[in-house]
């Protein structure tokens, strides 16, 4: 199951060629775990010998520090097709919380309607499979799968908790539960159908069953009220059962 960096990306990484961050980072990630991709690149590096030497020390930081590569760190927590997802869930909660401020009650808060899901775009963005031109590489190193998208999962929570929290103008502890219950649906259930998928049936299910009816009836969602947070938490735990089981799903190629 196991993929190999490409001979030409090899030489490209070891003559400096302009990759794509991602790209930079996945090879990285595959290289610290792969002794053959190590000697590859030892030999396509001979002719490049004082870059040679700054790989083996980003390799190997007990012997040296390593340099700090610009812009690895964000590669590791985020994806460029994350900036669309990030611009269109500020728009969203800024559109939310507008129109919470217009629209007086007992119109239920747009806000705290769209709180529960407004971090499933975003785990769908982290591991857009079709958009990443790293994907490949990235899921074909045993470290990478699951933990990169763990991370990134990590960073969209780290965004969209504080912007909610503005938007919605009340406790997070309103929606925290179902927020992060649908964030790991979103993992737990795309381990069976893909991340995309089961971002879309989730936040589709969400609208039709949740958000339509409240603004039709003008009343706010029992699943949200106090009472519902057993529930939640349930699903909560689940979810991360369901996602300790199907983990390798994340560290291994689909065809
Ligand atoms: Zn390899």
């Amino acid at each position: 199951m196991s993929r190999h960096a490409s001979t030409e990306l090899l030489r490209g990484y070891a003559g400096g060629d302009d990759l794509a961050t991602d790209v930079v980072w996945a090879v990285e990630v595959h290289l610290e775990t792969c002794a053959d991709c190590r000697a590859r690149l030892a030999a396509e590096a001979d002719s490049v010998t004082p870059l040679l030497d700054q790989v083996w020390a980003d390799l190997e930081p007990a012997q040296a520090p390593a340099p700090v590569r610009r812009g690895r760190w964000l590669v590791t927590w985020a994806t460029p097709v994350m900036g669309p997802w990030l611009a269109m869930t500020v728009l969203v909660a800024l559109f939310a919380l507008l129109a919470d401020l217009l629209i007086p009650p007992p119109l239920p808060s747009l806000a705290l309607l769209l709180a529960p899901i407004a971090p499933v775009a975003g785990v769908a963005a982290a591991w857009a499979r079709a958009l990443d031109p790293a994907h490949e590489l990235v899921a074909a190193t045993p470290r990478a799968g699951l933990y990169l998208v763990l991370r990134r999962t990590l960073a969209v929570l780290m965004v969209v908790i504080p912007l909610m929290a503005v938007a919605t103008l009340t406790s997070p502890l309103r929606w925290l539960l179902p927020c992060l219950a649908f964030t790991v649906a979103t993992l737990a259930l795309g381990s069976f159908v893909g991340v995309r998928h089961a971002a879309a049936a989730l936040i589709g299910g969400w609208a039709a069953l949740v958000i339509g009816p409240s603004l039709v009836t003008a009343r706010p969602p029992v699943v949200l009220e106090p009472a519902a947070l057993g529930i939640w938490a349930a699903v909560l735990v689940a979810g991360v059962a369901v996602l300790a089981l199907r983990a390798t799903v994340y560290t291994r190629l689909e065809n």
